[in-house]
């Protein structure tokens, strides 16, 4: 019998080291891609009532999935594009074509593991089966020196023990062909913003033009990050800046949606401290990416209690709802020039670097006293690079709920505005209203008194805000 195999992709939107595409074209005869919008979460809301998928991550996969047709076709393969619910679509086509497997990468979080348990079962009563693959982490969870319900919750813990027993498994090999079954059927059009009633986005900022999904410009910026431009060697010096495109990899968007692999990035790293340069930077990337297994493996451990307000810890942080509050800090009118330039560059962009995450996210949770997930919800549906463990495992650390080891981390924004940004480059840049402003001034324009501020063309209430409140350990 000539089998047929259905390879489901979801956030593994690439060809290379996707192991559910190896293990699909070695036990299929023909395999048939397929890729299903999901419109509960393209066209659904947050519990507090945000797009749960925003402008610019619906435009990144679009983007991705168009990379993914065009390099499938390359191969002789097309790929099956679907609007709906993967759990009935990918069904139907099944039943239809009469496949004998679908092949996908496992997920973990719980709307994800819905629906391939859904789909799983609806395959059962016609015979079939869902075969998982694994393709997210830098390392396989086999070769952990840990079981998984025993992953250490201190992350220096968590990398000395994998750094001293575990290695990283080599990417796997693309396949020449993939053979494409007699298919009949519409093949599907790429949806755009509009299909999902979500405005254009304005090509202003170097992230609007620069992330662009798709594995083909993953694998560019990847090239560009290490080899043209040799920003690796430099990324630990650089990587807590906030302005501009080359402080950091960038590589998160493209991670996020599977368009590149940690695997081979990890890979490309090794050839590049073997060719080129070795260092405490190109160390610090590896270890940066491991962080993103510790929040994975921690999403596994610990399962729907990262998504809860008492965190993996199982503690009740307070917290309220103010949505007038909430407001100020979402749109980025705080009165406090830190905050409000990172909130604008995440309304415009749906990037803000780490540093930037980590001051907004204690400033609300800390300052604002505002309930973590409104917060967490707010990046879900905005970031361009959201990933369930990365964002709610990074909320839980900064809201104290998490298993860090520093109990009550907090931000003083104002000390991490002049350190990060001590002539105020990147507040002037996202808050132009500033851009007169003394540097002196710049991290909080309240204390110029009313001269000042109208010989820095800036009346305070009036052009920008007052602060909304007064810092704690600050006057
Ligand atoms: C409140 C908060 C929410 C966050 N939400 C997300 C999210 O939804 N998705 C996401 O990918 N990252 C998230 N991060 C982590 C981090 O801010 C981003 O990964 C990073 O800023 C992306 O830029 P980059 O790719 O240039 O990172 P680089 O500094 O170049 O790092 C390389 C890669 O390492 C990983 N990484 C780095 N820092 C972290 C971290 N703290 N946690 C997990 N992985 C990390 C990312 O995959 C990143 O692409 C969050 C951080 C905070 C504080």
């Amino acid at each position: 019998m000539e089998h047929i195999a259905i390879l489901w992709f979801r956030n593994d939107l690439r060809l290379h080291d996707n192991e559910a595409l190896v293990e699909a074209t070695q036990k299929a005869k023909y395999v048939l891609p397929v890729y299903v919008f999901d419109e509960r979460i393209f066209c659904g809301k947050t519990k507090f009532g945000f797009e749960k998928i925003g402008k610019f991550r619906t435009k990144f996969i679009i983007e991705s999935v168009a990379d993914l047709r065009e390099n499938l076709r390359k191969k002789g393969s097309d790929l099956i594009i679907k609007i709906g619910k993967p759990e009935e679509e990918v069904f139907r086509l099944a039943k239809s074509i009469k496949s004998s497997w679908v092949f996908c990468n496992r997920e973990r979080t719980q709307e994800e593991v819905d629906v391939q348990d859904n789909l799983e079962q609806n395959l059962w009563a016609i015979g079939q089966e869902l075969r998982f693959a694994r393709g997210k982490m830098l390392y396989h969870t086999a070769d952990l020196p840990f079981p998984v319900s025993q992953v250490p919750d201190v992350f220096t813990n968590f990398r000395k023990e994998i750094e001293s027993s575990s290695h990283i498994r080599p990417p796997f090999e693309t396949p020449m062909v993939i053979p494409f079954p007699a298919f009949t059927e519409d093949r599907g059009v790429l949806p755009t913003l509009f299909t999902f009633d979500k405005e254009d986005v304005v090509d202003k900022h170097i992230e609007n033009r620069k992330f662009k999904g798709g594995e083909t410009n993953a694998l560019m910026q990847l090239n560009a990050y290490f080899w043209e431009t040799k920003n690796i060697e430099n990324y630990k010096v650089t990587r807590n800046e906030m302005l501009g495109w080359d402080f950091s990899s960038k590589f998160s968007a493209w991670l996020s949606s599977g368009c590149i692999s940690p695997k081979f990035i990890f890979c490309e790293l090794q050839k590049y401290e073997k060719e080129v340069k070795k260092n405490d930077s190109t160390y610090w990337l590896y270890f940066e990416l491991l962080w993103r297994d510790f929040f994975r493996l921690t999403g596994k451990k610990y399962g729907n209690r990262i998504f809860k307000k008492t965190g993996t810890r199982n503690i009740n942080p307070g917290g309220s709802a103010d949505i007038k509050i909430f407001d100020k800090w979402a749109k980025g009118n705080t009165g406090f020039p830190l905050i409000d330039a990172n909130m604008r560059q995440l309304n415009q962009t749906g990037f803000m670097s780490n540093r930037g995450r980590q001051n907004v996210a204690s400033f609300l949770v800390k300052d604002l006293k505002i309930s973590w997930l409104m917060g967490a919800e707010y990046f879900e549906s905005l970031l361009i690079d959201y990933d369930p463990c990365s964002n709610y495992g990074n909320w839980n650390y900064i809201a104290g709920v998490g298993n860090d080891p520093r109990e009550d981390r907090y931000f003083n924004i104002l000390t991490q505005s002049k350190r990060y940004d001590p002539q105020g480059d990147f507040i002037k840049y996202w808050l132009p209203e500033l851009e007169k402003v003394p540097s002196q001034y710049i991290h909080f324009p309240e204390d110029m008194n009313v001269i000042d501020q109208s010989g820095s063309c800036v009346i305070i209430g009036d052009d920008y805000p007052f602060s909304m409140i007064q810092l704690k350990n600050c006057v």
